[in-house]
């Protein structure tokens, strides 16, 4: 099934920018079959871990935190783009592979007794990834891991996320 997920990933050649080869996972998406063994892929790992809510970044992670929260039986809290959560937030700005962003939690969202899985769809330099723990823990949360579809290995993420699990669907060397 990995070979599988793994074929049905599309490589964009520079989008959004030159020099950037995008992963593309619509394609995966579209397959019932394929989004399905996706989502149950990056859940799987996390089954016995006590995980209270998922915590997905907006906006391709979205498309799989939602699943992935039923599937575990666990809330869902969403971290979005600056200016998009309509309560009070708190907010941390990221460099990002192509940029520099702000993404915002809502301050009510987690407490102390949180123990939370992180979606999104790719790790590539982990500067993303890095701002939803911050923004996690800011609010007591406790980190039970990551979990992404794409992970860039060369980028060396996943480092960055030392100490916290971090497990990935599809790796790329
Ligand atoms: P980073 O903060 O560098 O780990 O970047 C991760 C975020 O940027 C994720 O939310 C991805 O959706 C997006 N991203 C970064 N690089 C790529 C890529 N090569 N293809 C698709 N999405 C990417």
């Amino acid at each position: 099934m990995e070979a599988r997920l793994r074929a049905a990933v599309r490589d964009v050649v520079d989008y959004p920018k030159p020099g950037i080869l995008f992963k593309d996972i619509t394609p995966l998406l579209a397959s019932a079959e394929l989004y399905r063994a996706a989502c149950e892929a990056l859940a799987a790992p996390y089954r016995e871990s006590g995980v209270t809510h998922v915590v997905s970044i907006e906006s391709r992670g979205f498309l799989l935190g939602g699943p992935v929260a039923i599937s575990l039986g666990t809330g869902l809290v969403p971290i979005r783009k600056q200016g998009k959560l309509p309560h009070q937030t708190s907010r941390e700005e990221y460099a990002l592979e192509y940029g520099t962003d702000v993404l915002e939690i809502h301050t009510d969202a987690l407490t102390s007794s949180c123990r939370v899985l992180i979606i999104d769809d790719v790790l590539a330099t982990g500067g993303t990834a890095c701002a939803a723990v911050r923004l996690a823990e800011g609010l007591g949360a406790t980190i039970a891991g990551h979990a992404f579809l794409l992970e860039l290995g060369f980028l060396g993420g996943r480092a960055r996320l030392d100490p916290h699990r971090v497990e990935s669907v599809i790796a790329y060397a």
